[in-house]
């Protein structure tokens, strides 16, 4: 079914949109099937399990970690990881630029935004994002670069509230882009939007989906 899934959505998402498969919790023979079928970028929110599921695949797969990552875990995933979702504060940030620099590269990182009314959901205020892009120390990172922004929706039946969630972040991601960003041409990533959200997500301006269960079916 995985290849039928995939090939669905990949038919239906408009071309600007770039899909990542979130394949946390399955097996690698599920992701080798999506890879077949030409997939290349593939989410994980665990660092393990993201380590070990690079060193046992081809080794031309994009790893993107979409979970919430630890300070103290950051230098497992720095060697080879292609984005990082959730940087959902400045110290964070500051570490992922530390390990990078060990690792003689530079890192793609999104800033994740805590749009939604749960207390669950990590990431960044308005104005806490505004103080950090503003200060001499986030100008100072050399070994990160900051593609754009993500979030994550309330988990709710309500489509309207969750259209609005999208729309907040889309409007964080303009100001920050027009005062912070403006003559940097690769920030231009707007990652939200998941199984059950992504369709709206699309209408208020995403441009990069992580869906799961869609593709690879429920998780335990
Ligand atoms: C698990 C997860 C997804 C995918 O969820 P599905 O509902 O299975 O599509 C997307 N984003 C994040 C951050 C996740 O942890």
């Amino acid at each position: 079914m995985i290849k039928e899934n995939l090939t669905k959505i990949k038919n239906e998402l408009p071309e600007d949109v770039e899909l990542v498969a979130v394949s946390k919790t399955k097996p690698n023979e599920d992701i080798l099937a999506a890879y077949k079928v030409g997939q290349r970028i593939f989410g994980e929110n665990r660092v393990q399990e993201l380590v070990d599921k690079q060193a046992s695949l081809p080794k031309d797969i994009q790893w993107h970690m979409i979970g919430h990552l630890q300070r103290k875990k950051v230098k497992y995933i720095a060697p080879f990881v292609s984005l990082i979702h959730g940087v959902d504060s400045f110290k964070l940030l500051i570490e992922i630029n530390k390990r990078a620099k060990n690792e003689g590269r530079t890192i793609d990182v999104l800033i994740q935004f805590h749009i939604a009314q749960e207390d669950s959901k990590f990431g960044f205020s308005f104005e806490e994002a505004k103080e950090m892009f503003e200060s001499n120390e986030f100008v100072e990172l050399q070994n990160i670069n900051v593609k754009g922004v993500m979030g994550m929706a309330t988990f709710t039946e309500n489509k309207e509230k969750v259209r609005d969630e999208f729309r907040t972040l889309n409007n964080y991601f303009e100001v920050f882009r027009s005062h912070f960003f403006k003559f940097k041409d690769d920030f231009s990533i707007i990652s939200m939007g998941m199984s059950g959200d992504y369709k709206i997500a699309i209408e208020e301006g995403s441009n990069m989906v992580r869906i799961g269960s869609t593709i690879f079916g429920a998780r335990n």
